[in-house]
């Protein structure tokens, strides 16, 4: 992979920078509304996961310059919509220009992370797998609160795979 796989992936609003959350992370060079749209990412389409993607559908995961630096947050400034090949990022709330991160709840991006991790924004700290793990696990306030901004696919995989083997090869991600 190299750099003129994601000459596609042009935003002027978007930004790198260091990550109060983790590392670097990504910002707008903007003050964004609440609501408003961030910026749209394109990309590579993978048909499995890695720790660098998003999932915009059963086995299509978008990857991308910008991508790579969205952080996890429980309770993030953003959430993903999917628009075709690419993917939308919307304002959940104020962002302010260079200083609010732009995160997102990777529990609403993803059925099941390639790699699951510690979130850093929590104490103690939540394990983020992906949304089918919290379908498993939890019917809690956090999982209803954040159902809204769960990808469609996710929701829609999730009551298919209510009944099934989880652990059966055809896994639905
Ligand atoms: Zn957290």
């Amino acid at each position: 992979m190299n750099v003129d796989d994601y000459a596609s992936d042009t935003n002027s609003c978007l930004v790198v920078a260091p990550s109060k959350v983790n590392g670097l992370g990504l910002f707008s060079r903007e003050e964004i509304s609440k609501g408003h749209i961030v910026g749209r990412c394109n990309g590579l389409i993978l048909s499995t996961p890695n720790k660098r993607t998003i999932q915009i559908e059963r086995r299509r995961h978008i990857t991308s310059h910008y991508i790579d630096f969205i952080n996890h947050q429980c309770r993030p400034t953003t959430c993903v919509r999917v628009e075709g090949n690419s993917i939308a990022l919307y304002a959940i709330e104020y962002i302010s220009a260079r200083n609010d991160e732009i995160t997102i709840d990777y529990n609403c991006s993803e059925y099941s992370l390639a790699e699951s991790f510690f979130c850093r924004c929590c104490r103690p700290q939540n394990h983020i797998c992906g949304y089918s793990h919290l379908i498993e696990t939890s019917q809690t306030d956090y999982l209803r609160r954040i159902e809204q901004f769960a990808l469609p696919h996710l929701l829609e995989l999730g009551i298919n795979a209510k009944g099934v083997d989880r652990h059966s090869a055809d896994r639905p991600y």
